[in-house]
C-alpha cells in the first residue's frame, strides 16, 4: 500500500493519521491600475494579443497561475501556515493581502 510521507520532514503518514493538505495558488493579481498606454488602447491590446498567441502555452499559464499541493504533517502544516515564505513577519490574513479587495 502507498504510503505518504510529510513533504516537509519526510516522516511517514501512517494511515488514519492527521496530515493535511496545503494547497498553494498564486495568481496573478489585479488592483485596478493600468499602466498607462502610450498610443491607442486597441492597437495596445491587439498587440498584447499577438504577444499572447506567440508564447508556449504552458509558460503563459505559469505567468498567470501556479498550484502546488504539499501533505503536511501537524508541526509542518503549522511551521508553513505560520511563516510561508520564512520571512520571520506575521502572515497577512487572507482577503486583507489582495490588490482586488477595497
Ligand atoms: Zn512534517
Amino acid at each position: 500500500m502507498h504510503k505518504f510521507r510529510c513533504h516537509g520532514c519526510g516522516k511517514e503518514l501512517a494511515k488514519g493519521s492527521l496530515k493535511y493538505i496545503v494547497e498553494v495558488k498564486s495568481f496573478a493579481d489585479f488592483d485596478g491600475y493600468l499602466e498607462e498606454y502610450e498610443g491607442d488602447v486597441e492597437e495596445g491590446i491587439s498587440e498584447l494579443v499577438e504577444a499572447m498567441e506567440s508564447m508556449d502555452a504552458k509558460a503563459m499559464e505559469d505567468d498567470v497561475a501556479r498550484e502546488i499541493v504539499f501533505i503536511l504533517c501537524k508541526p509542518c502544516r503549522d511551521r508553513f501556515t505560520n511563516d510561508p515564505l520564512q520571512t520571520g513577519r506575521p502572515v497577512l490574513a487572507g482577503e486583507d493581502a489582495k490588490g482586488t479587495v477595497h
